[in-house]
This record gives structure tokens, sequence and C-alpha cells, in this order.
């Protein structure tokens, strides 16, 4: 598949002479937001192809991994549930209501239960309730996500950058880079989550069971994540509003914000050297800003530019 490559012309990169483009993923599709689409092609495949119509998946109130599954389980006429954590709120997310205004039925778990979401009696209580389904793990995170994010990088007309910057929730999207870049460029995936050292690993048995090798050459980077996921800092709010007037794009706080904000500093850390080419992947997530947008507002009053 084509994807659209911007040239950010943005006067803290030139100045450095750093040339920054931005891999528009976020662009793919009108419903299915960025790398979603990648991560759960094979995978639903796989379940097309099977006697077994119904695919049941696990996310948060704002999930960007429920939100593309919804669509594109509708679209291949599947049934989708959608394990979700918390109570049902009297106000759905506006995430919540279009997965369930394409049909998919969401079952509200505790805090607690959502936590213990794998447990074997848990998964027992779900199939006598609903039926017999195919179980994708939370994040889409599931056997087939390598091959789908390998397609990624095959979608980068030229080999021409240096490094390739995305963000990490699962790591699904940077093992995808790795298997198919092979060692070209230097990879760094810039974890959203606090404590994002089992990225290291998850990656590497991501690869392993996909049958890849790990040539090396890339890294997590793991303090940039702001506080933790879906969390807010001023230094991020400030970014992505910089970033949005400076190149009329949006990213969102979650994942792609962090990291701008992360080659952001790397930058300042004079990490990135002169003359060298940066892509970013623009992994979407944009129907989960729709979320975010009070909070940013929040940290971005008071702030005098
Ligand atoms: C899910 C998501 C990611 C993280 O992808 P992983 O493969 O889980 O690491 C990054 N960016 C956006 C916008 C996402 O929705």
């Amino acid at each position: 598949m084509k994807v659209p490559i911007d040239s950010l012309n943005l006067p803290l990169f030139e100045d450095a002479g750093v040339g920054l483009d931005l891999l528009r993923l976020d662009q793919i599709h009108p419903r299915i937001s960025g790398n979603k689409w990648y991560k759960l092609k094979y995978a639903l495949a796989e379940i097309n192809a099977s006697d077994c119509r119904r695919v049941l998946s696990f996310g948060g109130a704002w999930s960007n991994h429920i939100h593309a599954l919804a669509w594109a389980a509708r679209d291949s006429g599947l049934e989708a549930i959608a394990v979700i954590r918390g109570e049902r709120p009297n106000d759905l997310s506006d995430t919540l209501m279009d997965a369930e205004r394409w049909g998919m039925r969401l079952h509200f778990v505790s805090r607690q239960q959502y936590r213990d979401k794998y447990a074997s009696s848990f998964l027992r209580q779900l199939r006598d309730h609903y039926g017999e389904f195919h179980l994708l793990p939370e994040g889409g995170s599931g056997s087939r996500v390598v091959e789908g994010c390998r397609e990624i990088y095959q979608s980068i007309p030229s080999r021409q950058y240096d490094l390739i910057a995305c963000a990490c929730g699962t790591g699904g999207t940077l093992a995808g880079l790795i298997a198919a870049c092979q060692g070209g460029e230097r990879l760094v995936g810039v974890s959203a989550l606090k404590g994002g050292g089992f990225l290291n690993s998850d990656i590497r048995r991501l690869l392993s069971e996909a049958g890849c090798d790990d040539p090396g050459g890339w890294e997590v980077r793991l303090d940039d994540h702001e506080g933790g996921y879906a969390r807010i800092s001023q230094a991020l709010a400030v970014s992505l509003w910089q970033f949005h007037q400076q190149t009329g794009i949006e990213l969102e706080p979650v994942y792609t914000g962090k990291v701008y904000l992360s080659l952001q500093r790397m930058l300042q850390a004079g990490e990135l050297s002169r003359g060298s080419r940066v892509l970013m992947l623009h992994t979407g997530g944009l129907q989960g800003l729709r979320g975010m947008r009070a909070a940013l507002q929040k940290h971005l009053n008071g702030v005098v530019y």
C-alpha cells in the first residue's frame, strides 16, 4: 500500500540540519486508525477463513484497537465483542459510541476483573455467555502482528533515512519494523507507558515467534512517557500545540505526541547529527484525541508563547 509522506519544515529541526519526515499512516483508511489496520490484517484474515465468526478482544474506553476492530469486524461481517475496563458509565466515550453503533457488543468489567482478563475461569464465563470466539489479546497483539507491521516498513518508498521512530504500546509495530528492516536503519521506539522495560523482551519474543532474526540496531526510549500511559505533561501539551501550529497536522498525546517530544529531546541533546534524515511514524490514534482535548487545554492555559 502506498502511504503519503510529508516533509516537515520545522524550524527547530531545520536549524540543526536534520530532515524530519512524517509517514502518514493516519491517512490510509477513513476509519481504521494507522497501525491498527496492519496489526489486525492477518489476524482477521485468519478468522475470516475459519468457521467461527465471532471475535473478542479487550481495551479501555478510548482504545484505538477496539475502535479499529469494531469497524474491521463490521466490514468483514464478523460478530465482535469487546471486554471494556471499568463499569459502564452513563455517558459512553465517543470511541465506544462508535463501536456500539458499528454493532460491537460491549462487556464492561471491574478493573480488578480486567487485570485477570486472561484467567481461564473468566474466559470460560465469556464463552458460556457469548458462545465460542476467537480471542485477540489487548492492543491487538496476536501472533500475526509482526507479519502485518512488516508492511509498514515496506510501504516506505526509499531507503533514505538514518533513523525511523515510532511509539510503543505493546511493541508489535516496532517488532514489525525490525523484522522488515534487518539492520538497515536505526530504529527507535518511544514507550507510551511508564515502566516500559518489558518492551525489550516482548519485542524479542514477538520476533522469535514470527521466526525473524533480531539484527539489533534498535532501542526503546523509556523515559519520555510523561508520567505514564495517557498522562499529559505540560511539555507534551506545548509540543503538540506547536507541532500543530507549525505543520497543520494533528498528533495525539497518548502515542504520537510522545514520539515527537522524544525526537525534540534527542535533537536538543545532540543525539541527531547534522545532515541526518529522520522518519517519524504517524500511527494514527486521532479518534482517541476526542477524549483528550479538555485535558490538553488545561495544560495550555496560562502558557505564554
Ligand atoms: C496502538 C498504537 C500504538 C502502539 O502500537 P504497538 O504495536 O502496540 O506498540 C502507537 N500509536 C498509536 C496511535 C496506536 O493506536
